[in-house]
């Protein structure tokens, strides 16, 4: 995909095609920034413009591929011999070997491509033995190669790589951003888009995750948690609205995991509102402003202070489902932290 295709991140696109247009893209590059905003995208789209046959200038963008050549066809497909992507096999790890392969590779001059650009998409992934031998490379790259790291947990990656790359930070989306996506890529109606996109926290990656999930069962799964919160101290009664909360799924782990990272987010969205009912704040401003009088009852257990607190309960149970945690341990965690 040409830079152009890209949603959002319009500076950083800038400064990077123009280093490109320039010659002066540094080596190795670690695009780091939450899930879901389009990391991996732009490192297709550097993969691309470097690689593609007749790039031209395009809008801001000193230098974009055209998407049309041969060059860039074969890079959307997946089969351009200098475009090479590592990433995590099905044990979630990216082995020693799969690195050896590609270093092996990268000594060789490209085959038919201007520059071999080797993606290394969830890098954070790369066992450490995979890091020290990525090391060496970076430590002295080839000239014809370039690497490029991407991560959503970039501080999980060795000191030592890290300061190999030059570091790119991708944001999150603003939320017109996030549904322009979803309308344009993934067949959403416009108003299904733009009620996705207030949950999504500026990544379509967490829209997509939600899609199929009832947010109805989810807020009032999340409203009980807080209601047993609210008014039982027994921990026993708090792992049961706990338990409720990761809901009975089937299809695995992973599933299981997103499955109740939605509804933390949802909790998370409860919890804002109670924020600002304890600031007196308007109700216009509620994402939940249907649930008003449910939440003024909570107001009084959930003033100002505990609210910020639960809220970050919420932020680190988040980031732990994230790390692989298991959803219960986190849901059983979170139901004494609240
Ligand atoms: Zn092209």
């Amino acid at each position: 995909m040409p830079f152009t295709g890209i949603v959002g991140h319009r500076r950083l696109l800038s400064l990077l095609t123009r280093a490109i247009a320039r010659g002066t893209l540094p080596p190795s590059l670690l695009l780091a920034g939450p899930r879901g905003i389009g990391k991996r995208m732009t490192a297709t789209a550097i993969a691309t413009t470097l690689n593609c046959l007749h790039p031209r200038p395009a809008g801001a963008f000193e230098t974009d591929a055209c998407g049309e050549c041969q060059s860039c066809r074969r890079i959307a497909r997946g089969v351009h011999p200098d475009v090479v992507v590592l990433e995590p096999e099905e044990s979630g790890a990216i082995k020693i070997d799969q690195v050896r392969d590609v270093i092996d590779r990268a000594n060789y001059r490209p085959f038919e491509g201007r520059r071999r650009a080797v993606i290394v998409d969830d890098a954070d992934a790369l066992v450490p033995q995979a890091q020290n031998a990525l090391l060496k490379t970076l430590e002295e790259p080839p000239s014809a190669t370039v690497f490029l790291l991407v991560s959503s947990m970039s501080d999980a990656l060795l000191p030592t790589v890290r300061s190999r790359c030059r570091p790119l930070r991708l944001g999150e989306l603003t939320s017109l951003e996030v549904a322009e996506i979803l309308i344009r890529d993934h067949q959403y109606s416009e108003a299904e888009a733009r009620a996705a996109a207030a949950e999504a926290g500026g990544s379509v990656g967490r829209a997509l995750e939600a899609r199929g999930v009832d947010i109805g069962e989810a807020r009032e799964a999340a409203q009980r948690l807080l209601y047993q919160a609210a008014r039982v101290s027994d921990p026993v009664r708090r792992l049961e609205a706990a338990r409720e909360l990761v809901g009975k799924i089937s299809g695995g782990g992973s599933r299981e995991r997103d499955h109740l990272a939605v509804r933390l987010r949802v909790l998370a969205s409860l919890l804002r509102d109670l924020g600002l009912l304890a600031a007196n704040a308007e109700a216009l401003s509620l994402a939940n402003a249907d649930l008003r009088t449910d939440l003024n009852r909570l107001t009084d257990v959930f003033d100002g202070e505990r609210t910020t607190r639960a809220f970050g309960a919420v932020d680190r149970a988040l980031v732990a489902l994230e790390r692989n945690a298991g959803p219960k341990v986190v849901a059983d965690w979170l139901a004494l932290q609240i």
